[in-house]
């Protein structure tokens, strides 16, 4: 940055004329230097317009376009018409529709007038790459505009009303709402919705006013979506997204909606079945590369059943059948999300068809039941074909065999109250990776003393930090409150250890 003392330049004496132009000139030469015309259908640059005088200026109301972008990143365009050319600002979550949330707006280079209607795919490896669409097209009025403030009116199908571009640093602006919402019964949802959960019963509920839904074995999760971006969430409130990028797709795919979504984060075995250990080679895994290999090797699908939030308003306290029309509308079917149909009725097909495929089991759901977050409620009872529940590891027991030295079996409980509860030891269904990641694990963990305060608890054991939640299989409980036949399934963590509980039918 040259000081402000600097003597004059040789262009401090260029005429104003030339000067206005110049910048004009070189971001159209800009426009013109980052495409290959002869590969994109984008429309060439031309010379700068001079303001055509045969449009008066009462009817020449400058026009303005917002086009969605699903280039590498999806964004929303937004252009202006001035000067003869589009001054244009990427904006990643798109227009703000509350004055309480300002967006990032990147300013890119001037494009020609023509730019005002196109729509189309820009070949992949082409700059911008990806499919544009017009969003919004309309005309503005101005109020203020210089280099660090563009003030308009927008006079559009989808924005109106006044808003604020401004520029924070170099490039950077951000646009700020300054009209009162379009709509003022908008609200924001809860950050921090905790999913509803089912009340485990040994046998289906009769009567009318259940709808049935299959069970699936996987990690529950609350998908936030807003400005194409999904965001989720798992029971304990962790933010899995990066964990599965197959899904960021969904919230692309909804564009500017703002909706949060329930449902299970599901991996399925050959036989389409899902399966809680396959799962387990996605859930754990932070390292980028690795993901990205997973997402080919062990694909997600995000199986949707329940909307909770939908463009500002809430539908929680809509019964359960309003909401599944209000999902079913919304179609959300693609490669790697699925809104599976509900039965109405008796629900004999549903119970079949988990029977039949050997699935986990089914949950039944009043329809007039609002959605109470966080809550185990009575208005979702679940039915499983086999038990099957989470338990705490307070310790592990050296493997004989082939396993001497190294964990044969874990020790198993669940919280009564306060009390760590023995419940087994789980030794089928460990295998050797697993077996050396909870070594590690354990290793940090080790201590003297049992975690557990009541079971009988069996001799030559290892204990640990109550720590750590596993799914175990198991056949029946004992009267003395312990599992038997228990198979390992897999590692936990998207619960909370405090919250492991014996599950007992109602
Ligand atoms: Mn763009």
């Amino acid at each position: 940055m040259s000081p402000s003392f600097a003597a004059p330049g040789p262009r401090s004496g260029a005429p104003m004329g030339t000067l206005r132009n110049m910048p004009r000139k070189r971001e159209l030469a800009e426009y013109e230097a980052k495409r290959d015309f002869d590969a994109t259908p984008e429309p060439p640059a031309r010379r700068a317009r001079k303001p055509p005088k045969a449009r008066a200026a009462a009817e020449a109301a400058p026009r303005f376009v917002v086009q969605e972008h699903h280039a590498r990143a999806l964004h929303w365009d937004l252009r202006l018409e001035r000067d003869g050319v589009l001054a244009s600002w990427a904006v990643p979550k798109g227009i703000p529709e509350d004055p309480k949330r300002n967006h990032l707006a990147v300013q890119t280079e001037d494009h020609p007038l023509e730019y005002l209607t196109f729509a189309g795919e820009i070949p992949a490896g082409e700059y911008g790459g990806g499919s544009m669409g017009v969003w919004d097209t309309g005309t503005y009025e101005t109020h203020k505009w210089d280099d660090r403030e563009v003030m308009v009116t927008f006079h559009g199908e989808r924005v109106q009303g006044r808003y604020v571009l401004f520029r924070t640093r170099d490039k950077q602006w951000m646009i700020h709402r300054m009209d009162p919402p379009a709509d003022p019964t908008r609200r924001e949802p809860p950050n921090d919705l905790k999913p509803m959960l089912a009340t485990l019963e040994s046998k289906p509920p009769r009567g009318d006013g259940w709808a049935w839904e299959l069970k699936w074995d996987g990690i529950r999760a609350i998908g936030y979506v807003e400005g194409g971006r999904i965001r989720l969430l798992s029971r304990n409130g962790n933010d899995v997204t990066k964990r599965y990028p197959e899904l960021r797709r969904l919230g692309e795919a909804l564009g500017t909606r703002e909706i949060v979504l329930d449902g299970e984060i599901v991996a399925f075995d050959e036989d389409s079945r899902p399966s809680f250990e396959l799962l387990q080679r996605r859930m754990h895994v932070d390292s980028e590369s690795v993901i990205r290999r997973l997402v080919g090797e062990v694909p997600v699908t995000y199986v949707l059943f329940d909307v909770l939030w939908l463009d500002g308003h809430s539908l929680l306290d809509l019964p359960y059948s309003e909401r599944r029309a209000q999902l079913r509308e919304l179609d959300l079917n693609g490669l790697s999300w699925q809104t599976p149909p509900h039965e109405e009725g008796d629900g004999s097909t549903t119970l079949e068809i988990s029977k039949q495929f050997g699935l986990e089991g089914v949950v039944a759901k009043r329809v007039d039941s609002r959605y109470e977050p966080g809550r185990r409620s009575r208005a979702w009872i679940k039915i499983k074909n086999h038990l099957q529940q989470e338990f705490v590891v307070g310790g592990w027991q050296p493997g004989e065999k082939g396993r001497t030295g190294s964990i044969g079996s874990l020790l198993v409980g669940y919280y009564d109250g306060d009390v760590l509860h023995y419940a087994g030891k789980a030794g089928s269904g460990l295998s050797g990776p697993v077996i050396a990641e909870l070594e590690a694990r354990f290793a940090a963990e080790a201590r003297d003393d049992s975690p557990f305060g009541a079971g009988r608890v069996p001799k030559g054991v290892r204990f640990v930090e109550p720590s750590l939640v596993v799914e175990v299989r198991f056949t029946e409980w004992t009267s003395a409150g312990n599992i038997r036949h228990p198979t390992f399934l897999g590692i936990r963590t998207d619960k909370d250890p405090r919250e492991v509980v014996r599950e007992m039918p109602g």
